[in-house]
């Protein structure tokens, strides 16, 4: 079970503590819940999330009486499954015919071109015909690592020099993947944000040229967060904002992190599905997001 490997930071710091806890605990009292929402928010779960939680728990309590702390437990999973629903086998959304063409925004650093290629793999893999459009032309090497990932995986980067208009890499690489037949296009795009007026111009650029080219395109824009960074990375989904025309979340690195509480902080804050998280380094560590999987793989 990849989510099960790849949860196992959090897994032994947030679950094996909160298993402690409810099997500790011999009586459900104050000191029990502040514990209980000290280990949650300690998981990155959020404040406002956490406090809800623990007042439906409390609600629950009162109405059915319960009195062994280890009852609770499942109670909390099926709510926790709760807050994530929605987000169970959303899958992407893929063009009626012809190509469909996924963006990809989301701050240096995150694993945007990482989650491209581990991407590229699985459609390849799947059948599909796959592209890859390098679409951040400011960082120097981005490029370049693009086309690493292009060769690893075995499919054709479409790129321009270093420097050059990124909008104008997309209307070639939709060219390239029209004349060639291809199913996906996955666009790569810059993310430096110390000119952020000039990257979401740049951006909304590249819609517009994607736009013209295919009126229903892009059919998903993900927006990829890093899980290490915590409450951080909700400040950075709220940088970029709606302003981009977002559709779904990548959510990376949650094998780096014990702190995998924030997948329920960010689904309450934004309203957007997490499409993929990452799970590691490698080719096959994207995994497409189930909510139900997810909490199964934390609690059981
Ligand atoms: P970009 O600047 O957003 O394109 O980020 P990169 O794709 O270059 O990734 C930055 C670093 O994060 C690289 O060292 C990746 O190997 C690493 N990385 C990306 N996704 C994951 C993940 O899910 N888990 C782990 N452990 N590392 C990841």
């Amino acid at each position: 079970n990849k989510f099960k490997e790849g949860l196992a930071k959090t897994r032994s710091a947030f679950i094996d503590r909160m298993d402690d806890l409810f099997r500790r605990r011999k009586k459900i009292d104050e000191e029990f819940y502040e514990e209980l929402e000290e280990i949650m928010i300690g998981a990155d779960v959020g404040v406002n999330t956490v406090m809800e939680l623990i007042d439906g728990l409390r609600a629950e309590v009162k109405k059915r009486r319960i009195e062994d702390p280890q009852e609770l437990q499942p109670i909390l999973s099926e709510r926790l499954i709760e807050l994530l629903r929605g987000d169970e086998k959303v899958g992407l959304r893929y063009a009626d015919s012809g190509l469909t063409v996924i963006l990809f925004v989301g701050v240096n650093g995150v694993g945007k071109t990482t989650t491209i290629g581990k991407l590229a793999h699985q459609m390849k893999s799947e059948g599909k015909k796959v592209l890859l459009a390098a679409g951040d032309t400011f960082r120097a090497g981005a490029i370049e690592q693009l086309e690493m990932w292009g060769q690893r995986v075995g499919v054709d980067v479409i790129k321009q020099s270093a420097g050059s208009d990124p909008a104008a890499v997309m209307y070639d690489a939709i060219q390239a993947a029209k004349s060639r037949g291809v199913d996906v296009l996955l666009c790569d795009t810059a993310g430096r944000l110390q000119n952020k007026v000039n990257l979401m111009e740049e951006l909304h650029k590249i819609y517009r040229v994607i736009r013209r080219e295919i009126p229903d395109a892009p059919h998903e824009a993900l927006l990829v967060l890093d899980a290490t960074m915590g409450q951080n990375a909700l400040q950075q989904a709220k940088l970029f904002g709606d302003k981009t025309g977002l559709t779904g979340l990548v959510l990376t690195k949650l094998d780096g992190t014990a702190k995998g509480g924030i997948v329920v902080a960010i689904r309450q804050e934004l309203d957007l599905p997490v499409k993929f998280v990452g799970l590691g380094e490698k080719m096959d560590d994207l995994q497409p997001f189930d909510s139900e999987q997810f909490v199964n793989a934390l609690f059981t």
